[in-house]
């Protein structure tokens, strides 16, 4: 049976939000986005807006509890239950550890990690384009940089940790969204 827990995994601008938006249209089932979640928190000026602000506007990482509450409440959620695709949460091995017990406790487990990766130089040119389409307020040049560093040194470890748990399926991030979503299609029929 074809995997309907799923995560996305890859540095800012690898494409793996609109890839996971798609995927999860085909497969009926909802997409939780930790950055738009805490967007729209900012946004409403929630107590978890205030907390997660300043720290988004760096380019650092929202406190892992911080998080971890929200995506927790999420996934609690009944149109969850059927399947999802996280995109942009666990970013931490603490917050990985997370997962696995929040979905643990509901009877659940993950099933499928697609980890994408394009080279640096595209990553920044296409963040770059996203900045100037979309005005997003992190989507500066120094806060990309800071992104990527960040996403290095503390996101990168899962590609391990999910390798290790025999879930783990890596493609290529560059060519046409079709293509990409195509080298999905595949790794999920594997
Ligand atoms: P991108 O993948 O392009 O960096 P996101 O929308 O996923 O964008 O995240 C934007 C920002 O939201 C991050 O830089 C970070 O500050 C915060 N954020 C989102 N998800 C998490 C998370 N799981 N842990 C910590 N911070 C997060």
């Amino acid at each position: 049976m074809k995997a309907r827990r799923l995560l996305f995994l890859g540095p800012p601008g690898v494409g793996k939000g609109t890839q996971a938006q798609r995927l999860a249209r085909e497969l009926g089932i909802p997409t939780i986005s930790t950055g738009d979640m805490l967007r729209a928190a900012v946004a409403a000026g929630s107590e978890i807006g205030k907390k997660a602000k300043g720290f988004m506007d760096r380019g650092e990482l929202v406190p892992d509890e911080v998080v971890i509450g929200v995506a927790e409440l999420r996934l609690a959620d009944p149109d969850v239950a059927g399947g999802f695709i996280l995109d942009g949460f666990p970013r931490t091995v603490v917050q990985a550890e997370a997962l696995d017990r929040i979905l643990r406790g509901l009877g659940r487990e993950l099933e499928c990690c697609i980890a994408m990766e394009v080279s640096e130089t595209a990553l920044v040119k296409r963040l770059l384009n996203r900045a100037s389409l979309e005005g997003r307020s992190d989507d500066t040049e120094d806060t990309i940089q800071n992104r990527m560093r960040v996403y290095r040194a503390q996101t990168e470890p899962l590609v391990k940790y999910y390798r290790e748990r025999g879930i783990l399926r890596e493609l290529d991030g560059l060519g046409s969204m079709d293509e990409v979503a195509e080298r999905i299609r595949g790794a999920l029929a594997a």
